[in-house]
């Protein structure tokens, strides 16, 4: 079979084909892994809770497992068990715990009197409850592509081809034309190019989608200030001043990170990760308005990243390309949450490899991939 795109949902799909006795070649515009695809962060969070979504909670209950199980097959630490804790109103925590619970999934309430206690070194908004996943975390995502590589560049199977930018599609063949005009295909093909896909495939693609460009802040923390943050989980917050941040805490390794859906905007192209300085004055006025933590050796730094989400579920999108029987896979849409799920793709690819032409449904829309 034949893959388009080495971000993680192409080496993941790589992985799990290779495992299961098919022949791949992946190709690859830049290097693998490639520093600008959307994957090459120094993490991504898993979680379970889409908030007051019943039916996405459930089909994402088991992706903690799912990454632990890759942990053993690549052989590398990837996964840091931090906990995920939503900042929510106490009836919302309430109402979305009963989700988790019925999900199946381990969570606890923290109520507004100890959410303070739990949170000492961030400011959270009076009167808010907590609802904390206990199995929810961190992947080192940048180590996920590097150790998925390794493990496939020792595969007699798989042949890995980085500086190979694919620019034109044949789906109904399964097809693809590389840039110095040489052709590849395969009994199945799967195009995983991320934010760069709406250009690859064109008419072919099968749903409107949209582009999306979000900046992140970074800060680099002395190491004496580890110990204090080694209790804070992954926090989303839903309530208070600043709804709609994300903060990861720092460890093993990596900075603590921080957002807000205020500087994720529509982009009409896949540009260059610089942030521009209106963007950084507002993440460096969340951090000072968040954080109480003032580490004076602290180091920031800020980089953009780029998207594409199913135009009319704003999540991820899974579809064939082409005729009804075409042998061509396409994960042209990823939406705010596709790292997670990229083992979920990868066994519906290989799943598709044992019978390309019916495997997968026509086009269906990814539920749990919506953030
Ligand atoms: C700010 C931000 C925060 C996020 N947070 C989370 C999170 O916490 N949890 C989560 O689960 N997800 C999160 N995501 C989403 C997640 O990062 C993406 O869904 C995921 O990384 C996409 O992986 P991918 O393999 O589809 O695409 P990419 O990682 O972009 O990989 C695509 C690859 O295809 C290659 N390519 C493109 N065109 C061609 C071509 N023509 N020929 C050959 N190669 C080509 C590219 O070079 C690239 O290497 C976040 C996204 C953003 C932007």
């Amino acid at each position: 079979m034949v893959i388009v795109g080495a971000g993680v949902v192409g080496l993941l799909a790589a992985v799990e084909c290779a495992r299961r006795g098919f022949a791949v070649t992946l190709f690859e515009q830049g290097p693998i892994p490639n520093p600008r695809a959307a994957s090459f962060d120094q993490h991504r969070v898993v979680r379970t809770l889409h908030l007051g979504d019943a039916e996405a909670t459930a089909s994402a209950a088991g992706l903690p497992g799912r990454w632990r199980d890759l942990e053993l097959v690549l052989g590398a630490a990837l996964f840091r068990a931090t906990g995920v804790l939503a900042v929510l109103p106490p009836e919302e925590a309430h109402a979305n715990l009963d989700l988790l619970r019925a999900a199946g999934v381990a969570a606890e309430l923290v109520p507004p009197a100890r959410l303070p206690e739990r949170l000492p070194l961030l400011r959270v908004p009076a009167g808010a409850a907590g609802l904390h996943e206990v199995d929810g975390g961190i992947l080192l995502a940048s180590r996920v592509l590097v150790a998925a590589a390794k493990w496939l560049a020792g595969q007699p199977l798989v042949r890995l081809r980085p500086h190979h930018r694919v620019v034109a599609l044949n789906p109904d063949a399964g097809a693809v034309r590389m840039a110095d005009g040489s052709v590849a295909a395969g009994d199945l093909l799967f195009v995983a190019t991320g934010a760069w896909s709406s250009r690859l495939l064109g008419d072919a693609a099968p749903a409107p989608t949209r582009l999306y460009r979000q900046s992140m802040l970074y800060r680099r923390t002395s190491p004496r200030r580890q110990a204090a943050w080694a209790a804070t989980p992954v926090v989303l917050l839903r309530c208070g001043p600043h709804a709609g941040a994300w903060l990861l805490p720092p460890g093993a390794g990596t900075d603590l990170k921080l957002s807000t859906s205020e500087v994720c905007r529509p982009a009409d192209r896949v540009g260059s990760a610089r942030t521009a300085p209106v963007w950084r004055r507002t993440l460096e006025r969340l951090l000072h308005g968040l954080v109480t933590d003032a580490d004076p050796a602290a180091i920031i730094s800020t980089k953009d990243c780029y998207y594409l989400a199913d135009r009319v579920t704003g999540g991820a999108l899974f579809a064939r390309v082409g005729s009804p029987s075409s042998p061509t896979l396409a994960y042209p849409a990823c939406g705010g949450g596709g790292f997670k799920t990229a083992p979920l793709i990868a066994g519906e690819v290989a799943q598709a490899a044992a019978d390309p032409r019916m495997g997968v449904p026509g086009s269906h829309r990814v539920r749990v991939a919506a953030s």
